[in-house]
C-alpha cells in the first residue's frame, strides 16, 4: 500500500511515496514559488502513482480545526501568494484521496515518534531550530491542539546578560524565533550561523537560550523526549552544552533520570535526520486513510 507525504517547507517541497512504514520509494523536491507553479509541479509528481492517502506536513501558521471554514489552509503567511492558501481543498480536488493535514513539526514529531528517536515511547517534543523556530508535541499518541497548533517559537526568554541584539521576529522582537533562529544568528553575528562555527561566544548564547526554552517545555507540558532539530542543530557542540545548561536552570527541581544521568538520551538529535518531517507526513497520510475508513464504516 502507498501513501504520498508532502513536507512543505518555506524553500522546498519535499513529495514522496512511501508504505505505512516510513519506507520512502520516490521523491522530488520542488521549489516554492507562486502557489500556481509550485502546486502544479506537486500534483504532477503524484498523478505519476497510484496512492490510497497523502499527508501534509506543512509550514505555517495553518489552520487545523476541522470545523473552520479555513481548514487546511496556510493563513497568515507573510510568504507572497500563500496567505490563506486552501492547501488541503487543493490536494484533494486534483488527487481524490483522503487528506491529512498538520503542521511540520508536528509531522516531524510523528515520523520521530514512530520510526526514530522517540520510538517506543508515546510521546515527544520536536522542535526545529532552522529559519524558524517552532515545535511540535505529541502525549499520549495525539498531537497537541487546542485553539491551534502551539506557536512554542515566539515565547520570550531573559536576556543573557552580554547579548544585547534587538531580535528580527516581526511580531514580538526578541522572542526566541527573533534572537536564536539561523536568520537571528545571521543578522546578529553578520555571517551565516554555518560560518560560525569557530566563534564560542556565539554558541554559549545560544544554548543559553535554546536550554531556557527546553526548561520551559519541561515545565509547562512535560515531554517524553525531546529531539531537536533544523540547520542549526547541526552544530553538535550545542547538544552537550544545551543539556547542562538546562540540568541547570531546572536546579534540581525535578527529579527524574531524565533529567540527570540520563538527560544524553533525552535531549537528542532527530534519527531520521531531514526525513522526520516526510516520514511523518506519510504516518499522517496513513491516519487520513484510516479516519475515512471509520467514516465510511
Ligand atoms: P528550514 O528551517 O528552512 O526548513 P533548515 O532547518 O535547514 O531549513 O534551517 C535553515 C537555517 O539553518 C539557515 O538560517 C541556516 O543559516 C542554518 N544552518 C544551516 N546549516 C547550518 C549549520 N551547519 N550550522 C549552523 N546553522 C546552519
Ligand atoms: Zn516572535
Amino acid at each position: 500500500m502507498y501513501f504520498g507525504g508532502i513536507e512543505a517547507g518555506g524553500t522546498k517541497f519535499v513529495c514522496a511515496i512511501g508504505d505505512e512504514n516510513g519506507k520512502i520509494y520516490a521523491r522530488e523536491r520542488v521549489a516554492t514559488e507562486d502557489p500556481n507553479v509550485t502546486m502544479a509541479n506537486v500534483i504532477r509528481f503524484f498523478q505519476n502513482f497510484k496512492i490510497e492517502a497523502l499527508g501534509i506536513a506543512s509550514f505555517g501558521p495553518v489552520d487545523l480545526n476541522k470545523e473552520s471554514e479555513t481548514y487546511g489552509f496556510i493563513t497568515s503567511t507573510p510568504k507572497p501568494g500563500w496567505a490563506n492558501f486552501p492547501f488541503v481543498k487543493t490536494m484533494e480536488d486534483a488527487l481524490h484521496v483522503p487528506v491529512g493535514f498538520s503542521t511540520d513539526v508536528n509531522g516531524a514529531a510523528l515520523g520521530e515518534l514512530y520510526f526514530g528517536a522517540a520510538k517506543g515511547l508515546d510521546g515527544c517534543l520536536y522542535i526545529t531550530v532552522g529559519t524558524g523556530i517552532g515545535a511540535g508535541l505529541v502525549a499520549r499518541g495525539q498531537l497537541l491542539q487546542g485553539m491551534s497548533h502551539p506557536e512554542m517559537g515566539h515565547i520570550l526568554l531573559r536576556r543573557h546578560p552580554k547579548d544585547k541584539f534587538e531580535g528580527i521576529c516581526p511580531y514580538h522582537h526578541d522572542c526566541l524565533e527573533g534572537i536564536a533562529s539561523g536568520p537571528a544568528l545571521e543578522a546578529r553575528w553578520g555571517k551565516p550561523a554555518s560560518e560560525l562555527e569557530n566563534n564560542q561566544k556565539v554558541w554559549e548564547i545560544e544554548a543559553e537560550y535554546l536550554a531556557q526554552a527546553l526548561m520551559q517545555y519541561v515545565l509547562i507540558v512535560s515531554p517524553k523526549r525531546i529531539i531537536m532539530g533544523g540547520g542549526v542543530m547541526k552544530q553538535k557542540q550545542l547538544f552537550p552544552m544545551i543539556r547542562a545548561r538546562l540540568r541547570e536552570l531546572l536546579g534540581g527541581y525535578l527529579d527524574f533520570p531524565e533529567l540527570k544521568e540520563k538527560i544524553d538520551e533525552y535531549v537528542v538529535p532527530p534519527a531520521l535526520g531531514d526525513n522526520a518531517g516526510i516520514t511523518g507526513a506519510l504516518i499522517l497520510a496513513k491516519q487520513a486513510m484510516e479516519k475515512e475508513q471509520v467514516s465510511q464504516a
